[in-house]
């Protein structure tokens, strides 16, 4: 029997690249020799991405779209993806042609090698802006440091990985994915392609600094507890400094110069303050994320969809 691929693309506000990508896709994806199907989630978009999803089942049989019930964010519409798809091998890639789909050959034949993941790491071209490249190094600079789960440089959402692969990550239910984590986390056989990361088609990036932060927090906070040893850390450095300045004090009253003492009091104060809202703050990050994971809401909710199982699904709700 022929193997099968799925073609996972979450997509927000891609009206203008959906047509170029499925076209490229469905050029590629006729040439391998297997059976595919490409799925494209709609994550709540508020352009007419939908409507050009809808009109793709006209270019070729095999590309199928899930309308989301509104925006749940670029890693829930990828396990969206991943939870439906039903092909031998997975792959995700972002709808803004940013992820070059001849690529996908490359992938498929370390796959027939034997590897359960094949993941990519990005390098800009010159025109990537300062601030993504700069923020991104930085990023995996203090992720690798912070968590035992090291992630190369660039690892980008554009990956192929085996049944197998898919079928532990669609029985994880964590909230704050970060899925590139995720999968490096769970192991397999894993093997790394550098590339380098086309410039987006139609459209701007989905990404500002506020969500790139927010991913970024969200990364860090969902694989290493290490920020919250990081309070234990700072509270046993300043008792000893604090140690070290009591006989400074003893030593100033004596010599009466007391009072003049007032401004580095209050610097002491501002800054011990300053210290304990930081270390309280991330001790709250955390509890945060428990709340959040207590209520085991799903990550993502389906409207709709042209996949029959899917809606067989539907109906039951
Ligand atoms: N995306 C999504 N939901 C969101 C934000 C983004 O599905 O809330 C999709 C987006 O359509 C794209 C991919 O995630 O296919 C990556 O987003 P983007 O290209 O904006 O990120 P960048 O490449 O700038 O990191
Ligand atoms: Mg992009």
């Amino acid at each position: 029997m022929r193997r099968k691929i799925s073609v996972v693309v979450p997509s927000y506000n891609e009206e203008g690249n959906i047509k170029v990508l499925a076209t490229r896709l469905v050029e590629v994806l006729k040439k391998v020799p297997y059976d595919y199907e490409v799925i494209f989630v709609d994550d709540g978009s508020k352009d007419d991405t939908l409507g050009q999803l809808k009109l793709l089942s006209g270019i070729d049989d095999n590309l199928y779209y899930l309308e989301l019930s509104r925006n749940f964010g670029h890693q829930n519409a990828l396990k969206a993806g991943y939870d439906t798809a039903n092909g031998d091998a997975i792959i995700s890639m972002d709808g803004d042609m940013q992820h070059p789909p001849e690529m996908i050959p490359q992938f498929l034949e370390k796959w027939e090698e034997g590897y359960d993941v094949v993941y990519t790491c990005r390098e800009y071209q010159d025109e990537a802006t300062f601030l993504k490249t700069r923020s991104s190094d930085l990023f995996y600079g203090v992720l690798n440091s912070l968590s035992d789960t090291k992630l190369e440089k660039g690892t980008a959402d554009f990956r192929l990985i085996d049944r197998k692969v898919a079928n532990v990550l669609t029985s994880l239910h964590e909230d704050g994915l970060f899925i590139r984590g995720l999968i490096k986390w769970l192991g397999f056989k894993q093997y790394g392609i550098h590339y380098i990361c086309d410039a987006r088609f139609s459209g701007q990036s989905k990404y500002n600094l506020k969500k790139m932060i927010r991913f970024a927090v969200q990364g860090i906070t969902a694989f290493s507890v290490r920020p919250l040893y990081l309070a234990t850390g700072l509270g046993l450095f300043f008792s000893a400094v604090a140690l070290l300045y009591i006989p400074y004090i003893l030593y100033s009253y004596y010599l009466g110069h007391a009072v003049s003492g007032w401004a580095s009091l209050l610097a002491t104060v501002v800054f011990f303050g300053g210290m304990q809202l930081l270390v309280l703050g991330i001790i709250g990050m955390y509890l945060g994320k428990l709340f959040m994971q207590s209520k085991q809401r799903p990550n993502y909710i389906i409207r709709s969809s042209n996949l029959q199982r899917v809606t067989n699904d539907l109906t039951k709700l």
